[in-house]
């Protein structure tokens, strides 16, 4: 029972101790994240976990905080209430919260729906926006990629499955550094960017993170890649053509020997004839003959279109119009009923990530894994202009 508390408590304070290697290089470029982007908070508590914090509010002498102090962060129309622990309440435009001790961590916690609390580095700015209170925390770009990792790398564990997930997500977030440029902040964090919820202190994904430090995905034309993936492809790739209308010479279509047996690599859906007709009639299907065979798709290699008789319709439509887990389908008449047999979950393009996985179990390292998804890719260090945070992307140095 020691040994394990022990060994609990080692874990805890190696994975703390991993964190704070991630951030506390100042030189470190740092990434502004607007945080709880999909709710709409009124009200937050922010929490000083490690370090100490100076509070902004731009009307007086900052004052710095030490760890332990809970601050109430409250919308009072266009302007903020701000309660900290028992003293009297203020009220300010904004606010900025800046970590002074070099190893700072903070954690907020909004009461929305669905209350969340989640932990951050760096520093946080306030403010008040028409029916929301508006977050944004500068970070560390390491200890962003590494959270990205953990918010959008699914259940892989293998060290080159969390390494090629790192690179794609650092590579994402160079190529739309300045999606946000016009609200103030690069990047949202929820999946219109990057999920991002808030710090890991997975050490397996923290190493994984140091370990491709800088690293990014460029295509043939020596420009970052738009770093496309998917849960599962169902054993052949889309080529982005297909799905997004554009093509790109690195997202083509590759045959995935690794999927097959995963989780998701298999799917059914039934409806009944009249309401398959009645789906295909609203999209001007009209034969009346009543040869129901005649309602039968094969799709052994991915297509773009379900065909019957001289009717067609896209299966990127079908699939949002009926919420399936893919276009990768095939239509099966049985007795009164319509079966999809599906495969896959997700657009297909680029990476599957449980062949990716499925990959790093095999023993493949993550340029390997990289380079078997995207087509005529390579992996270099992203340099940012003059070493300070990057501008824009297309402005970055790429050391080969
Ligand atoms: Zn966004
Ligand atoms: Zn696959």
């Amino acid at each position: 029972m020691n040994n394990l508390v022990n060994n609990t408590k080692f874990k805890t304070l190696f994975a703390v101790f991993s964190v704070i290697i991630l951030f506390t290089s100042k030189a470190s470029a740092q990434v502004k994240i607007r945080i709880f982007a999909d709710q709409t908070p009124e009200s937050a508590v922010f929490s000083v976990t490690t370090g100490e914090y100076e509070i902004n509010s731009f009307n007086g002498t900052p004052r710095t905080v030490k760890q332990g102090t809970l601050l109430v962060i409250s919308k009072f129309n266009v302007k903020l209430a701000i309660k900290i622990m028992n003293e009297k309440v203020f009220v300010c435009d904004s606010l900025l919260l800046s970590g002074r001790s070099g190893k700072d961590l903070f954690s907020l916690r909004t009461f929305g729906t669905v209350p969340l609390r989640q932990n951050y580095s760096g520093d946080l700015k306030c403010l008040s926006d028409l029916g929301t209170l508006i977050f944004i925390n500068n970070c560390d770009i390491e200890s962003y990629i590494a959270g990205v990792v953990k918010s959008e790398g699914g259940s892989g564990k293998d060290p080159e499955y969390f390494k090629t997930q790192a690179v794609i997500a650092r590579t994402y977030m160079y190529r739309y550094f300045n999606k946000h440029a016009a609200d103030h902040f690069n990047l949202c964090d929820n999946t219109h960017c990057q999920a991002f919820n808030g710090l890991t202190s997975d050490s397996l994904i923290i190493k994984a993170v140091l370990e491709t430090k800088g690293e990014v995905i460029l295509g043939p034309d020596s420009a970052l890649i738009i770093s496309a993936f998917h849960s599962n492809c169902g054993g052949e790739t889309s080529r982005s053509e297909d799905v997004w209308l554009t093509s790109q010479p690195y997202l083509k279509k590759v045959t995935d020997p690794h999927c097959q047996s995963s989780r998701n690599a298999r799917w059914r859906k039934a409806f009944s004839i009249d309401d398959w007709t009645g789906y295909l009639r609203k999209s001007g299907y009209n034969a009346t003959n009543g040869n129901t065979s005649l309602l039968n798709f094969s799709q052994m290699t991915r297509t773009k279109d379900y065909k019957t008789g001289s009717f067609s319709l896209p299966l990127q439509q079908i699939r949002n119009d009926l919420n399936l887990r893919s276009t990768f389908f095939s239509v099966v008449v049985v007795g009164d009923s319509v079966i999809l047999k599906g495969r896959g979950y997700g657009h297909g393009v680029g990476l599957c990530q449980e062949g990716a996985m499925e990959m790093a179990a095999k023993g493949f390292d993550y340029r390997q894994i990289i380079g078997f998804y995207y087509t005529n890719v390579r992996i270099s260090d992203f340099i940012p202009p003059s070493g300070g945070n990057p501008v824009s992307p297309g402005r970055g140095v790429f050391q080969q």
